[in-house]
C-alpha cells in the first residue's frame, strides 16, 4: 500500500504517497486511540462522486467528540481534502480514508498535549467480499467474539481500536472457510458484521438490529430509506442468530461491503441460498443511487470536480 504513486494529504498538505510517514512512536499506533472514516466514489456519467460525504464526515466529527479529540480542521477542509484526494489521484472511483490520529509528541497513556493529526488517502478498491459474492453470497459464521460492550469501548465512534475486536472475529472467521464474521452483543442478539450491518428479510419484511452494539452505518440508512420508498417495512428490533437461520433472506451493508448477500449462517442455508428476490432489488436501487442512475436523492451525491 505504502509503494504507489499518487499523494496523501496530511495536516493541510499534500505529500507524495511514498512520502505519507509517521513516527514509530505515534500514540495512535500503541494505543489505539484514533478515529477514521470509509468513503466510496463511484464513477457516474457526471464525473466522480463521493457518496454522502458529508454524512461521513459529521461522523467523524462525532466519533471525534465521543474519543474526546479536539478537531484541529473544520468539515468544509475536511469535504474539500476528500474531493481532491479522488481528483488529484487520478480516480474514476474510489475508497477514502480520512483518520485523525495521536501524534509521537508523547508517550503512554497519561500523555498530554498529544497533537491531533488528519490524514485523507484515497485509492481504487473493488468489492469488499468478492464480485462473484454480490450474487452468490457470502457464507458468515458466528463469532466466538463477542461485539464490544457499550461500556468498554464507544460504538458510536469509529474508533481505531474497536477494530481490534473486529480482526480478531473476521480472522476466526476466515480460518474457518468462511467470507466474515456476525457478531453478538453480550446479552446473546444479534450485533452486526465485523464491518457491516446486517439485515434480515422475513414475510417480506426488513428487519435490522437496534443500534445499541453496532455503528450508525451510513449505508444502513440509506437501505432504510430506499425500503420505505418501496413501500417495505423496515423493522429494528432485537434480533436472535436463529432467526437469521429462519430468515428468507440476509444481507450486510457498508460502504466497503456495499449490499452483500448473506447464503449461509452457521452451515444453515438462509432461505434459497445465494441473493434473493429482496436483497436483489435493494442491492440494484443502492448502485443506481451511488453510480448517479437516479434523479432525486441528488444530496447523496457529491461530484468532486
Ligand atoms: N459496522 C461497522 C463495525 C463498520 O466498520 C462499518 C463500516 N463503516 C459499518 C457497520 C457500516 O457503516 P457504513 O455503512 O457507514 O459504512
Amino acid at each position: 500500500m505504502d509503494d504507489k504513486d499518487g499523494v496523501i494529504w496530511l495536516d493541510g498538505e499534500w505529500l507524495p504517497w511514498r512520502d505519507a510517514k509517521v513516527h514509530v512512536l505515534t500514540h495512535t499506533l500503541h494505543y489505539g486511540c484514533g478515529v477514521f472514516e470509509g468513503l466510496r466514489a463511484y464513477q457516474t456519467a457526471r464525473g466522480a462522486a463521493i457518496f454522502r460525504l458529508r454524512d461521513h464526515t459529521d461522523r467523524l466529527f462525532r466519533s471525534a467528540h465521543i474519543m474526546n479529540m479536539a478537531m484541529p480542521f473544520d468539515k468544509d477542509t475536511l469535504d474539500q481534502a476528500q474531493r481532491e484526494a479522488v481528483s488529484r489521484n487520478k480516480l474514476a472511483s474510489a475508497y477514502l480514508r480520512p483518520m485523525c490520529f495521536f501524534g509521537s509528541e508523547g508517550m503512554g497513556l497519561h500523555a498530554k498535549n498529544i497533537k491531533v493529526h488528519v490524514m485523507v488517502a484515497a485509492w481504487e478498491w473493488g468489492s469488499y467480499l468478492g464480485q462473484e459474492n454480490m450474487e452468490r453470497g457470502i457464507k458468515v459464521r458466528t463469532s466466538s467474539y463477542v461485539r464490544n460492550h457499550i461500556n468498554s469501548v464507544m460504538c458510536k465512534a469509529k474508533a481505531n481500536g474497536n477494530y481490534l475486536n473486529s480482526i480478531l472475529a473476521v480472522r476466526e472467521a476466515v480460518e474457518c472457510g468462511c467470507d466474515e464474521a456476525l457478531l453478538l452483543d453480550h446479552e446473546g442478539y444479534v450485533a452486526e458484521g465485523s464491518g457491516e450491518n446486517i439485515f434480515i428479510v422475513r414475510r417480506g419484511k426488513l428487519y435490522t438490529p437496534d443500534l445499541t452494539s453496532a455503528l450508525e452505518g451510513i449505508t444502513r440508512e440509506t437501505i432504510c430509506t430506499l425500503a420505505q420508498e418501496q413501500g417495505l417495512e423496515v423493522v429494528e428490533k432485537r434480533i436472535t442468530r436463529d432467526e437469521v437461520y429462519v430468515a428468507d433472506e440476509a444481507f450486510f451493508t457498508g460502504t466497503a461491503a456495499e449490499v452483500t448477500p448473506i447464503r449461509e449462517l452457521d452451515g444453515r442455508v438462509i432461505g434459497a441460498g445465494g441473493r434473493g428476490p429482496v436483497t436483489a432489488k435493494l442491492q440494484a436501487l443502492y448502485f443506481d443511487y451511488v453510480q448517479g442512475r437516479r434523479e432525486d436523492h441528488g444530496e447523496w451525491l457529491n461530484y468532486v470536480d
